[in-house]
């Protein structure tokens, strides 16, 4: 059964570590992912956009999909469902069609009616059992077509977002979406530092954890990120493992052009990904 991310992400702030969230596009990558958590004995946050979720069809499609697997699977590691930068309308939209987990990304907003949206859907989240993540100040890179600049969350800002009841934070501390650039300058710990004195207990979310440098994400975890989530990284693999087969020709060998086949290289490359993530995140055998 699909669990609020409150719990795991509660735990996992107060045992210094942080909790994968995984964005899935289609059954395979659900599999992979799934089957990761599974085999790392590691709570899992299934991340989708609305954009994936309308590639899947809809987000009642997606519900389906994942409860189906958790059942056929045997998954018993607690798994979060979670709606990756919401728009107000896609919010609604999961929690009708089943989500366990919303993100309202009400960053581009003013600040009072990111605080007036967000405040309606901690009371929805609240009366469902759910978990609400909020953001402050923009997160750089493309995310479904909205470019950011990668700017520093305002401390006091994030302070009054995470009064009104939410689950967990998101904010910009230079992090961007997608592949760095050369002259990235880095995450600002100075900024981390100083939204996590102000909202305490509140686990932080690190988005674009594609490319930052592993002493880097270490850090940002012992400075209060409990969840950090990770895409282009997964799609970089089951590319390059698919390339990979193709190159070599094996689609033509015997019935190397089954999909089942074809497909399963990707797959697998998932799973390294996933796995190589949890162990650095912290979060194997904490389930
Ligand atoms: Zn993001």
């Amino acid at each position: 059964m699909l669990v609020s991310a409150k719990e795991m992400l509660e735990k996992a702030k107060a045992g210094k570590y942080a909790v994968g969230q995984f964005n899935i596009n289609n059954l395979e990558w659900t599999k992979a992912v799934l089957a990761t958590a599974q085999e790392m004995n590691s709570p899992v946050i299934l991340g989708v956009s609305e954009g994936a979720g309308k590639y899947m069809t809809g987000f009642k499609t997606v519900v389906g999909m994942v409860n189906g697997m958790m059942e056929e699977m045997k998954i018993t590691v607690p798994v979060a469902l979670h709606l990756d930068h919401g728009t107000y309308e896609g919010c609604l939209k999961c929690v009708e069609a089943g989500f366990s987990s919303i993100m309202f990304d009400g960053s581009h907003y003013p600040i009072e009616e990111n605080v007036a949206k967000t405040r309606e859907l901690v009371d929805i989240c609240e009366k469902k059992g759910m978990s609400l993540e909020a953001e402050v100040g923009s997160i750089g890179g493309e995310e479904d077509g909205v470019v950011g600049a990668g700017e520093c969350a305002d401390p006091k800002e994030c302070k009054e977002i995470a009064d009104l009841g939410v689950t967990m934070l998101a904010a910009g501390i230079g992090n961007i979406h997608g592949k760095y650039p050369e002259n990235w300058k880095g995450l600002s710990f100075e900024t981390l530092a100083a939204v996590q004195e102000l909202t305490g207990d509140m686990p932080l979310v690190l988005h674009g954890g594609t490319g930052i440098p592993e002493d880097m994400i270490k850090k940002a975890i012992s400075l209060g990120v409990a969840k950090i989530n990770v895409n282009t990284e997964c799609q970089l693999s089951f590319a390059a493992a698919t390339r990979e087969y193709i190159e070599a020709g094996k689609d033509l060998q015997g019935k190397g052009f089954d999909p089942r086949k074809l497909l399963a290289p990707g797959a697998e490359a998932i799973k390294a990904t996933v796995k190589e993530k949890m162990e650095l995140f912290g979060s194997v055998n904490k389930a």
